[in-house]
């Protein structure tokens, strides 16, 4: 295997002593977040920023992406007092924009779509002003969870298609059709509802792939998109192929926005919930 060495653009700091009140209250209220189980290389800039991403339904996941570090184990229960926990966490940090996401709970029934549904509406009881974005899994392809996180009403819902479709293999138990079928299911139950997509690069995938990709999501209705490098979390995991430059993350950006997208984050560090609170406000030109 070829390790690829880390370019110049890619040395961001990590700064603890920025996030630890963050951190702090999150072990109070016995939470999660991607932040931390990602190892995200922003995470001092977001707690610094009182900016996290949620991640309920526990830490363990029942699919096994190979690029992923969340951990792969039989899950426990979940936790019924999580919602408020969550909703209270966005207040005490007076979040004006939360993204709430959970591992792909396929033991569960319902996916733990009514425990997203639940944390929707626990954070608009305590704070009516937060945007919510909702960045759920699949379901399996099953029409019922969908149904009951788009009736909970959240601003954006995402769903990320993470890699071209020749790339499926790498994310295991998942499948490209139907991961657009639900951005596109989504839409039909609620038309006025804003969904968001995004994709890792670095990951073996071709421009004219990537190219389609952007095209697919277009055409289910998608107005959010996301392209960030991809960064292996251990020499276990599936190893970078590519360090994308920022001139072409750029160029990926004019691109996606020149099909129509209303707001494209596009660049190294970004992740989906990376500047999530601007994706409200656009980039694409008047
Ligand atoms: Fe958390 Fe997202 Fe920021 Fe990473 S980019 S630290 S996952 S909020
Ligand atoms: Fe990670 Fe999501 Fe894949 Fe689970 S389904 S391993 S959380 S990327």
């Amino acid at each position: 295997m070829t390790l690829v060495r880390k370019p110049e653009w890619l040395q961001k700091k990590i700064t603890p002593s920025a996030h630890a009140h963050v951190e702090q209250l999150l072990g109070e209220l016995n939470l999660n977040t991607v932040c931390q189980q990602a190892r995200c290389p922003n995470i001092s800039e977001c707690f610094g920023k009182h900016q996290a991403t949620f991640l309920i339904l526990g830490r363990i996941c029942t699919r096994l992406c190979s690029f992923c570090s969340v951990s792969k184990e039989t899950p426990g229960p979940t936790d019924p007092v999580e919602p408020m926990n969550v909703a209270r966490a966005v207040a005490r940090l007076k979040l004006s924009h939360v993204v709430i996401t959970s591992p792909t709970r396929d033991d569960l029934p319902d996916g733990g779509a009514v425990l997203h549904a639940a944390t929707v509406a626990a954070i608009r009881a305590e704070s009516p002003q937060t945007k919510i974005e909702l960045l759920i899994p699949d379901f399996g392809g099953k029409s019922e969870p969908l149904a009951t996180v788009v009736a909970s009403r959240p601003d954006i819902l995402g769903h990320n298609v993470e890699t071209v479709p020749r790339l499926y293999h790498i994310r295991s138990g998942a499948d490209y059709r139907r991961s657009l079928h639900l951005l596109d299911e989504a839409r039909r139950l609620d038309p006025g509802l804003k969904t968001k997509s995004g994709v890792m690069l670095g990951l073996g995938e071709e421009e004219g792939e990537l190219f389609q990709v952007m095209r697919d999501l277009r055409e289910v209705g998608c107005a959010y998109f996301s392209l960030g490098q991809y960064l292996a979390p251990s020499r276990q995991h599936h190893p970078v192929q590519r360090f994308v430059e920022p001139e072409l993350f750029d160029r990926y950006r004019e691109h996606a926005l020149s099909l129509g997208f209303l707001h494209v984050e596009s660049g190294p560090y970004v992740r989906s919930s990376y500047h999530a609170e601007d994706y409200g406000r656009g980039n694409a030109p008047a």
